[in-house]
């Protein structure tokens, strides 16, 4: 490892004059092309986060970033006052690829989330004709789907969400991937007006729940008239080998004829992250015209939704994943990724296993939640060239940009294994 600069200074700076609200590990980025994160010291990393999944596209995509320099030195923002020549083009391309009918653009994924809380309250109001300030939303424990004062009500992390009181009322939280306790709710419960649910739980430490458990959910949100929202902030966008996660095993991104029997359509989508190639904050939540035109002006929005460089970015981030053949690659390589480490897991005594889909994947180390070897694992691995982060205590993601090549994955499962070896009794 070289080091030129004195880390420390740009890391005191952080600590000096920022808030505490992370904990990064002691690397201090400057560049980033496809896989590849260099140091101010120039040394090279693979990058296996992503940025919490935002960079499938890779960092720096060239496309990407071409059409967001000229769309800047065209038009940034006009508000939502008056129209833009990008936004409707924008909406009816992403409407059209996630094959929804209408969209309601934000900026962060956590407004996105807010944002189909709104949607299912006010369609439960109006719609399904619950008694006002009675609507009810029905979460996982172990969720993760943002930071606002609402979304840490209904958080069970209690660092998220002790202090922070008084709590958001009108959420119930069941446990993730069990549909007895789904439908005990569904069947108590006249006024319930949605399911929110990750697919995959990535922050809780990529959990995936049984195959046919979202199907299950969907039929029974159907029987009960409660939407289904998908948050595929995280999992959506190719990821786990799928355009979204809630396509199961079929890869028909998500609008193939065949809609094969895997295939659940959530009422409400919402996606953030990848959306943009991790170059702009992008959400959107997608959902059909019965439910969005519940909505009318002045009753929901944000300043910067809709501007014209997400819109020209987005366009072009999501036109990267279908020409790239990103999803398919995600899946592809996924299963070697899995596979390999099993073989290693198999004769490990500090990896207990592996989970995952796709690209988004953990190891689940051999020691109690608050010990620090997954941390220390991560430190080594960052000596190494690669950069991954604990999602828990003993439980670290490895999540790399859906751009990388068998070959560079073969060399990160090499330095992954290697490292682990060194931690083995
Ligand atoms: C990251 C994430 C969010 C929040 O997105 P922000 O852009 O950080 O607000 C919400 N849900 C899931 C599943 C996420 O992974």
């Amino acid at each position: 490892m070289k080091t030129l600069f004195n880390y420390n200074n740009f890391i005191e700076l952080e600590h000096r004059y920022g808030a505490h609200d992370y904990h990064p590990l002691p690397v201090v980025l400057e560049r980033g092309e496809g896989v590849y994160l260099w140091d101010v010291d120039g040394n090279k990393y693979f990058d296996f986060l992503s940025a919490y999944s935002a960079v499938n596209q890779g960092h720096c995509h060239p496309r990407i970033v071409k059409i967001l320099q000229n769309q800047a030195n065209i038009l940034t923002l006009t508000s939502r006052a008056f129209h833009n020549n990008k936004l409707g083009d924008y909406m009816k391309y992403v409407t059209e690829y996630f094959d929804f009918e209408r969209v309601l653009p934000m900026n962060t994924g956590a407004e996105g989330v807010e944002t189909a809380i709104k949607l299912a309250r006010k369609w439960g109001y109006t719609k399904k004709k619950i008694p006002q300030n009675k609507a009810q939303i029905i979460v996982c424990y172990n969720n993760f789907h943002g930071r606002t004062t609402t979304i840490i009500s209904f958080s069970s992390d209690k660092g998220s969400k002790d202090n922070f009181g008084p709590h958001a009322t009108g959420f119930i939280s069941i446990p993730f991937d069990d549909i007895e306790a789904l439908e005990v709710v569904l069947e108590r419960n006249p006024n319930v007006a949605g399911f929110l649910l990750e697919p995959v739980q990535g922050e809780a430490g990529v959990y995936t729940p049984e195959p046919d458990f979202i199907q299950k959910a969907k039929a029974l949100c159907h029987k009960y008239n409660v939407l289904l929202i998908a948050d595929e902030i995280q999992t959506g966008i190719g990821r786990t080998g799928s355009l979204l996660a809630v396509c199961g095993s079929c890869d028909c991104s998500g609008h193939c004829e065949k809609k094969e029997a895997t295939y659940v359509r959530p009422d409400l989508l919402i996606l953030g992250k990848a959306i943009s190639g991790g170059t702009y904050p992008v959400s959107a939540v997608l959902c059909d015209a019965n439910i969005m035109d519940v909505i009318q002006p002045g009753q929901h929005g944000s300043t910067f939704g809709g501007n014209p460089m997400a819109c020209a970015v987005a366009k072009e981030a999501l036109e990267v994943i279908r020409d790239e053949k990103l999803t398919q690659n995600a899946r592809l390589l996924g299963n070697r990724f899995r596979a390999k480490m099993q073989h290693y897991i198999n004769e490990s005594d500090v990896v207990l296993s592996i989970r995952g889909r796709g690209l988004l994947n953990a190891i689940v180390i051999n020691d109690i939640e608050e010990s620090d070897t997954a941390w220390n694992i991560c430190l080594k691995l960052k000596d190494c060239g690669l950069l991954a982060k604990p999602t828990h205590g003993n439980i670290i993601r490895f999540a790399p940009p859906l751009v990388i090549t068998e070959d560079q994955l073969d060399e990160c499962i090499t330095i992954i294994i290697n490292v682990l070896k060194t931690f083995e009794p």
